[in-house]
């Protein structure tokens, strides 16, 4: 190789995967290019910490030595606009090319855009980059009246913390219930109550029928129910798509994001991809998925680094993700989304449960509220394919028996006979 590895995206997935490279005695050329003129920063602090205080910085990802000191090439600031995969070069979008051997494509996700009229106004933001939480954080330093549009994570994230700054917040669902993707009904009940004690107003099953201006900013949005709100800012949190732009034109296979095999290989096998713009055939739940969280991100980029350096090893973690919302720590280890019976333990009273989905009698997924122990165990049970029974979850000692079925296992491994 003599042109190495490119890597594009210079996000969560990106600099673990040139780092996991340099890890892995990858010794050729590799070059990060990413379009935001920053160093790589933690996204999960911009909905949380970064939106309470002005002073607060962006959290980088490594430091800038680290990428000298580990020869990694950068290129900031600068966006592709083509990948040219006969003559393995990219092309930017400020003119200049860039050859590759291997490409990594690690380009993440985008805010979904809302479609209705009055969605461009001044005023109306969504979430992704440090420059859109710095846009936000200013705007609301004088915002009184907050309108948050979804209630998805990112969406409650910003609707508690703006909350706590005073302002009078609004959050408008158009499913019956919030989280409703991400989460079991008791947990999105459990949210919704703790969040309206604060004085956040939950508008369910609401649309919205158009954002309302005056000289270019945003005033008030429109329920499709003809309820006027006010609102001198907007935030829009619906969801977010893969950025597959430059791969579905270089012809590769895209099912809502990039597909790629259990090596994380695109249908091009010398591009990868990783991260929030990949889609891929769980292991443990035999769906295919695309998952939005930084584990999916490092854990990809790892094995990437792996299979470009000649090993052939399936992806095979445990995906799990955080949201901090208000005083309400969630935790989610597994997937749910064949889940047949929840059980539920600890008291939501106590504003600290958790909620254990099975699917056909086996532990598939823990959904903990300020019970980090569950979690943290969680996901060492679902690694290594215990089950405590439904009963056992509900009440009893995780730790202990999960202790003693690992003795087991490495007894009946010993002595395979007996
Ligand atoms: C506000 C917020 C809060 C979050 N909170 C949590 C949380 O609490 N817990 C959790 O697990 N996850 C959280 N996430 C999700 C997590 O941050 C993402 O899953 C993770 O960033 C995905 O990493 P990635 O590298 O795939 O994408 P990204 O980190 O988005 O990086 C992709 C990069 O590629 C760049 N790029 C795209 N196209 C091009 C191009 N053509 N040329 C050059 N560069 C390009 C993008 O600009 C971006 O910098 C949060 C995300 C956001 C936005």
């Amino acid at each position: 190789m003599t042109k190495g590895i490119v890597i594009i995206g210079a996000g969560h997935a990106g600099v673990q995967a040139a780092a996991s490279l340099r890890e892995e005695g990858f010794s050729g050329p590799v070059t990060l290019v990413g379009d935001e003129n920053e160093l790589p920063y933690h996204k999960p602090p911009l909905s949380k910490a970064f939106l309470k205080d002005a002073q607060t910085k962006p959290q980088v990802l490594r430091a800038e030595a680290f990428y000298t000191g580990a020869d990694i090439g950068l290129r900031f600031g600068e966006r592709v606009a083509a990948i040219d995969k006969a003559a393995r070069q990219l092309e930017f979008e400020d003119g200049g090319n860039l050859g590759f051997d291997r490409l990594i494509l690690a380009t993440g996700s985008r805010p979904r855009l809302l479609p209705l009229a009055g969605a461009d106004l001044a005023g109306v933001f969504s979430l992704r980059t440090v420059a859109d939480a710095r846009a936000i954080r200013d705007h609301a330093a004088a915002a009184q009246n907050v309108v948050v549009l979804g209630g998805g994570f990112i969406g409650l994230e910003i609707a508690a913390t703006l909350a706590a700054g005073g302002r009078k917040v609004t959050v408008i669902e158009a499913q019956e219930r919030l989280l409703g993707r991400a989460v079991a009904p008791t947990i999105s009940l459990h949210v919704a109550g703790r969040l309206a004690a604060t004085g956040i107003r939950l508008l369910m099953r609401t649309t919205v029928e158009r954002l309302d201006g005056e000289n270019g900013r945003v005033i008030a949005v429109t329920t499709s129910a003809g309820e006027h709100i006010p609102a001198d800012m907007v935030l829009v949190g619906i969801g977010a798509v893969a950025n597959t732009g430059l791969a579905e034109a270089a012809g590769l296979t895209i099912a809502n994001g990039i597909r790629v095999d259990p090596q994380m290989r695109t249908s091009i096998p010398e591009i990868l991809a990783i991260g929030d713009a990949a889609n891929y055939r769980h292991w443990h739940s035999g769906g295919d998925v695309r998952l939005e969280s930084v584990q999916n991100a490092t854990d990809q980029a790892k094995l990437a680094a792996r299979t470009l350096t000649g090993h052939d090893e399936p992806y095979t973690s445990v995906p799990w993700f955080w949201s901090d919302i208000g005083d309400m720590k969630l935790q989610m280890v597994g997937l749910s989304t064949a889940s047949d019976r929840t059980v539920l333990a600890g008291e939501a009273a106590d504003n600290r449960f958790s909620v254990f989905h099975y699917s056909g009698g086996r532990l598939v997924a823990i959904e903990s509220v300020n019970r980090p122990a569950d979690h943290m165990l969680g996901r060492k049970m679902i690694a290594a394919g215990f089950s405590p029974t439904p009963e056992q979850a509900a009440g009893g000692d995780l730790k202990d028996l999960f202790v003693r079925w690992q003795q087991a296992q490495m007894e009946s491994a010993a002595c395979p006979q007996s």
